[in-house]
């Protein structure tokens, strides 16, 4: 049987810590389904399809079976429909755990033959977040060591485009 695993997310931008839980999350499974989510409750800084085309970029060089989806749906229908037995999320710190906790939690009584699984990235890579990675580039400050150098520059043409705050 192949096992299949989907980790849904909003990349708004993709991150070093995004990109170690796909590095280790694509060797426990036989496929990794990336869930890009449209989430416009977040108004994200990136549209869905420049979100997608980045993950696909970044993630090309990552060994194994991944494909990267987007969707706009209950996670569990969307995990059904790729065939998924996993749902893999990263988590960080405390912070973290409530909102995981109770959606794994919810996701259980929805569909119990789907399993939440949790990855904690480098501890080097645990700090960072979409939502820092904006607001320090939005300040001027460097990201370089948050985001791969292409998604850097990216973030950086999009903060000049909005205009760049404090200055
Ligand atoms: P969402 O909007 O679903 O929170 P994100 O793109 O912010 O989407 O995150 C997707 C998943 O990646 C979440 O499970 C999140 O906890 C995890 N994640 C994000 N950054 C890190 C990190 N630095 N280390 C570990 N997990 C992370």
């Amino acid at each position: 049987m192949t096992r299949t695993a989907v980790y849904p997310g909003t990349f708004d931008p993709i991150t070093l810590g995004h990109m170690d839980i796909i590095r280790r999350g694509a060797k426990l499974v036989d496929c990794l389904v990336i869930g890009v989510t449209t989430n416009p409750s977040k108004s994200p800084m990136f549209s869905l399809e420049e979100r997608l085309a980045m993950v696909r970029r970044e993630i090309a060089d990552i060994p194994g079976d991944i494909k990267v989806v987007a969707f706009d749906s209950l996670l569990m229908d969307f995990a059904e429909r790729e065939g998924a037995s996993m749902i893999l999320r990263g988590l960080r710190a405390v912070a973290d755990f409530e909102y995981e906790y109770q959606m794994a939690g919810m996701n259980q009584q929805i569909n119990a033959e789907i399993e939440t699984v949790f990855l904690m990235a480098d501890v080097s890579l645990q700090p960072i977040a979409s939502r820092l990675v904006k607001e320090i580039a939005m300040y001027g400050g460097d990201i370089s060591k948050f985001v791969p150098p292409v998604v850097a520059a990216e973030v950086g043409a999009r903060v000049d485009a909005i205009g760049r705050k404090g200055s």
